[in-house]
């Protein structure tokens, strides 16, 4: 299973990206991640692209592109992988055409409302991927990771600003890209709204209809 999924940022991507892998075992290659530890190893990326990111706009086609080819060319990814946040752009997905067959984008829908509740209370994990959400799916002690007891922090991406900014990104460079996979007939939707669990159900149900 070849797997992209698309999505407004705040739709859930990332979560219901993480249960699929874990389901069918398969590498989850989340690009925010692998980018954010590019911007740790400040070797790969310089300030002005940590600027970018922190603005919530998208670093350069190339760059991303090359550091996803990267991971996707490792042996585990081969045959199967759950691609994250990966392409965000027509052009991203025309490089990404040259490297790897795709079986099927899962496309996650959520309104404006929904995207700026979900990511104004976005708490991350300093230590492990946990990702909570004050409102939706809280820590059990606030302010601290369930899984590591690691820090909570809010990401710079996640302030209010930012997330306006970033649904504007999505809406002219990214939401194109629903259109250019419905054209190749490798498109599914799915309500990105509701309970966590209820998401991931209903994601399995459209993935086993088509797969
Ligand atoms: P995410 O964790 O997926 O929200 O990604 C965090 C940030 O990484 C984004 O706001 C962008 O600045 C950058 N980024 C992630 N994926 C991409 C991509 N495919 N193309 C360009 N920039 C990206």
């Amino acid at each position: 299973m070849k797997l992209v999924i698309i999505g407004p940022p705040g739709s859930g991507k990332g979560t219901q990206a993480r249960m699929i892998a874990e389901k069918y075992n398969v590498p989850h290659i989340e690009a925010g991640k692998l980018l954010r530890e590019a911007v740790a190893d400040k070797s790969k990326l310089s300030d002005e692209e940590k600027n970018i990111m922190e603005r919530g706009e998208l670093l350069p086609d190339t760059f991303v592109a090359d550091v996803l080819t990267i991971r996707l060319m490792e042996p585990d990814a081969k045959n199967n992988f759950v691609l994250d946040g990966y392409p965000r752009t027509l052009r991203q997905a025309e490089l990404l055409e040259r490297i790897s067959r795709i079986d099927l984008v899962m496309n996650i829908l959520l309104s404006p409302t929904e995207i700026v509740k979900r990511l104004s209370g976005r708490r991350s994990c300093t230590n492990c991927d946990a990702v909570y959400n004050v409102m939706i799916n809280p820590p059990k002690q606030e302010g601290i990771c369930d899984e590591c007891k690691g820090a909570l922090f809010i990401r710079e991406d996640d302030r209010s600003g930012v997330i306006e900014h970033r649904i504007e990104v999505y809406n002219e460079r990214t939401r194109p890209l629903i259109e250019y996979y419905e054209h190749r007939n490798l498109l599914v939707s799915i309500d990105g709204s509701g309970m966590i669990l209820e998401i991931f159900d209903n994601a399995i149900k459209v993935l086993e209809n088509r797969l």
